[in-house]
């Protein structure tokens, strides 16, 4: 089950024509709804489940610059600003605190990691700087160390999930967008060359310009098409402790776990360093292009077969309009729980910061993930679908940079100036 959030009321039918459709109703696929609605612009969210029910709701809440991609910094800072604004924007409590981030190395091997990191980005000028050994005993008290050193960014921060995506959701709401659940757009229909339309499980909405927001979802949509974007499924499972005393506000990862300060006062922990790669038919077709991720990363990657193969054959990769399709078999993915990672994350905690050895398990669940084979979203016009806007493949960190990404990807469907150089995250990177 997905963590829950709060309650939203969404619309039970949808007007017959708009002038933007935003296909899923995560966070970006929101975001993006909001930018749009602020905009004055008439927009509907489709979404096949419940808002937020895969990955929006089930993510760690981590708002992050540090680790990433020099090509992801702007949109990343971008994000920030928007986070910082947040509250005051959609009239709500989205949970945003900026307590800082703290990655912890055992192994010079992991410090040099970050010491590479650090000069790669150091023209962006952020506050993120290396830790000793004391230091880390300094902002995170009671540990049994054992730590060769780690980077500590103040700036970074944190959402909760289970509230941000409904205010988001509200906040447009506000402005005028209609959302409407369990509605799955089966495809699009085209007129002149371009999009003309959305065809849904409930009839025809037409419209000016698509944005498809549909998480892992977004391949299999335009596989369907005839338009190739390559993404990969990987799970990560996760804890939520009961509220307890816990020794930082800071959010930190460690190569084997991490955790993070909830504001209801609990914990999310995982165990940072492991992930169920499902073997599905994609695993085959794209595999070789995930050669050096997974040479980098084998060790956390744990291959599932079983499963996961057989729900994903049993589901089509081609259908007509008329016909059921994959998201409506699918309302929401669920994937199931690896204990095994969550009990070594629990363990791998508490041997690190012994407060944690009396944490109670509030609740767990596990989230698919979409990951791109260089671990950037995909934010861009669809050349061969005139019309439609695709962003997805967040590959684990859209979280973050969702307002950012919702607002780029309203800035390129309506041809507005881009809130930040969009060319990293151009669709014809992967042709
Ligand atoms: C366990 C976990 C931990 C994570 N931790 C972090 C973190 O700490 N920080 C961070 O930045 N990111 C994190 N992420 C990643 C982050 O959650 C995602 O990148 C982000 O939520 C992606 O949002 P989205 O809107 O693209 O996708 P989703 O939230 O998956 O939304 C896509 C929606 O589209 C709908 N949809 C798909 N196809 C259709 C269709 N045809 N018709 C109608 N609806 C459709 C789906 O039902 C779904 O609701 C984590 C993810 C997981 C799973």
């Amino acid at each position: 089950m997905a963590p829950a959030i709060t309650p939203v009321t969404t619309s039970d039918s949808a007007p017959q024509a708009t002038t933007v459709v935003v296909i899923g109703g995560g966070i970006v696929g929101l975001m993006a709804a909001l930018a749009l609605a602020e905009r004055g612009v008439p927009v509907v969210v489709l979404e096949k489940g419940r808002i937020a029910g895969e990955q929006s709701s089930r993510n760690l809440g981590w708002i992050r610059k540090m680790g990433r991609d020099v090509d992801d910094l702007p949109l990343a800072m971008a994000s920030e600003r928007l986070w910082q604004a947040m509250h005051e924007r959609v009239g709500g409590d989205v949970g945003y605190r900026q307590a800082g981030i703290l990655y912890l190395a055992r192994a010079e091997a992991e410090m040099a990691g970050h010491r590479a990191w650090l000069d790669a980005v150091r023209v962006a000028g952020l506050d993120s700087r290396l830790l000793g050994p004391m230091d880390i005993d300094r902002l995170v008290p009671g540990g049994t160390g054992g730590w060769v050193g780690g980077i500590h960014t103040p700036s970074d921060g944190r959402a909760e999930p289970s509230l941000a995506s409904s205010a988001v959701a509200r906040a447009a709401l506000a402005k005028g967008a209609i959302i409407v659940e369990k509605c799955a757009v089966r495809g699009l229909s085209m007129a002149a060359g371009r999009v003309d339309g959305v065809v849904t499980e409930r009839g025809e909405i037409r419209c000016r310009h698509a944005i498809l927001a549909g998480g892992l979802w977004s391949r299999r949509f335009l596989g369907n098409l005839g338009v190739s974007l390559p993404t990969l499924p990987l799970v990560a499972s996760v804890v939520r402790t009961a509220p307890m005393e816990g020794p930082t506000d800071i959010a930190v990862g460690a190569p084997d776990f991490s955790f993070r300060k909830r504001t209801d006062g609990g914990y999310t922990i995982t165990q940072r360093g492991g992930f169920v790669a499902p073997l599905v038919l994609d695993s085959l077709l794209l595999g070789h292009r995930y050669l050096p991720m997974l040479r980098a990363q084998w060790k956390n990657v744990r291959l599932s077969l079983g499963r996961a193969l057989l729900d994903d054959l049993a589901l089509p990769r081609r259908w007509r309009d008329g016909a059921l399709s994959p998201f409506e078999r699918v309302r929401t993915m669920d994937p199931p729980i690896h204990q095994g990672l969550n009990d070594e994350a629990l363990r791998n905690l508490a041997a690190a910061w012994p407060i944690f050895e009396g944490a109670a398990v509030a609740e767990s669940w596990a989230g698919m993930i979409d990951v791109t084979p260089d671990s950037l979203p995909v934010i861009s016009p669809v050349a061969k679908l005139p019309g439609l806007t695709l962003a997805s493949g967040f590959s684990g960190h859209g979280f973050g940079t969702a307002p950012g990404a919702g607002q780029l990807a309203a800035d390129l469907a309506m041809g507005e100036v881009p809130i930040v150089d969009p060319s990293p995250y151009r669709l014809d990177r992967f042709t």
